[in-house]
């Protein structure tokens, strides 16, 4: 059994159809094995939904009857369950469904061009609404907070081994942080890691997506450490950046400006501010510290199910934050052959601002110097 809340999918269904009445729509085709998992709790690995104003039916196949059966179950999904016996037949059921409709939504990056073409997606009856579910999943509830920020606290936890295992160990590797890392989120209590470990030492520090290496951590580096848990599905994300005993006032000077503008982009977030207007105050700051050239991403994304999901912070998105939506702020510099700094919280959207869900401490980023050997 679940420690959490268990995950009931009632409401998400009301708000979905309460949409499809909203834009004179009777159904909606949905082919993203997350959205499936978020609308129905089905966790297999094929299968199509099709959503009606008043009920729906999800498509699997043989390998998933008895486990969609329970699955749906346990959510309080409403929909039926069609057994297919194989893909084409499947692909014949859903078609004739959506022939039986008027208007009929489907998220165009849901769908294969050849999938969705067996799916009758050239008929008249079919109207390209893209982000139709991924736009009630971006607003989280209680039992899917719940779970976030358990994630949240596994990575958390799991950090606060890096100080003294950089401290202790002059020859620790990239690689022996990240195994260290992901060891320690499983024995918190998680599934694993949400995504690959990135622990990023030196002059790869510059990449902001290294993969960790054999690279020995010296004195005189930055590290970053880009972490997360999953847990039931889903999703937390942080990262962190050390400098290693001692270093140049470039790395550190470095480090003081992504530390104050992720503070104050921090501070943004609350319900109604509008996503691009957070990651533009953020590359204005770094431009007015004169260091533009040196930022290489937007400011943040939302996480649940996905890792990386709707909203994002990044320029010119006029979507406004909203109430339960969960995301991460995470500005960074990077300079090729010295290093890089990135600062990443979580954070989850509330009525009066927002609440952040990882709580490793950004203040201190100065570790031991490295025994000499
Ligand atoms: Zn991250
Ligand atoms: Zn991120």
């Amino acid at each position: 059994m679940s420690r959490f809340a268990p995950i009931v999918v009632v409401e998400r269904l009301r708000v979905v159809r309460a949409r499809l009445e909203e834009s004179s729509l009777d159904a909606v085709l949905v082919g993203s094995l997350t959205n499936i998992c978020y609308l129905t709790g089905f966790t297999g690995s094929a299968g199509i939904a099709v959503v009606t104003r008043s009920g729906g039916v999800l498509c699997v196949d043989g390998r998933y009857g008895q486990q969609a059966r329970e699955q749906l179950d346990r959510a309080q999904c409403d929909l039926e369950i069609h057994v297919a016996k194989t893909s084409g037949e499947m692909n014949e059921f859903v078609a004739r469904i959506v022939s039986s409709q008027t208007k009929v939504a489907y998220d165009a990056n849901e769908f294969t061009l050849a999938q969705f073409e067996s799916l009758g997606g050239k008929s008249a009856q079919m109207c390209r609404v893209d982000g139709f579910i991924g736009a009630v999943r971006e607003v989280k509830d209680t039992s899917e907070i719940e779970r976030i920020g358990f994630a949240a606290r596994c990575a958390d936890e799991a950090l606060q081994i890096v100080p003294e295992l950089i401290g202790r160990d002059s020859l620790i590797t990239e690689r022996d942080v990240r195994d260290e890392l992901e060891y320690l989120m499983r024995k918190a209590g998680a599934d694993g890691p949400s995504y690959d470990t990135i622990v990023a030492s030196g002059e790869n520090a510059a990449l902001p997506h290294h993969r960790p290496g054999s690279r020995v951590i010296r004195e005189g580096d930055a590290v970053v450490i880009d972490v997360g848990a999953l847990v039931e599905g889903y999703h937390s994300d942080m990262t962190r950046t050390f400098l290693v005993g001692t270093c140049s006032d470039q790395l550190h000077q470095m480090y003081e400006s992504v530390r104050e503008v992720q503070q104050h982009a921090v501070e943004m977030v609350r319900p109604g501010v509008r996503c691009g207007d957070i990651d533009s105050w953020c590359r204005d700051e770094f431009a007015r510290r004169g260091v533009a050239d040196l930022v290489a991403h937007s400011t943040g994304h939302g996480v649940g199910l996905l890792i990386h999901e709707s909203p994002w912070l990044r320029a010119g998105v006029e979507d406004h934050l909203k109430i339960g939506q969960v995301v991460t702020v995470e500005p960074g510099l990077y300079r090729v052959g010295v290093g890089g700094v990135r600062i990443e919280d979580l954070l989850v959207v509330t009525q009066t601002g927002h609440t952040v869900l990882t709580h490793s401490p950004k203040e201190s980023p100065c570790l031991p110097s490295l025994p000499t050997t």
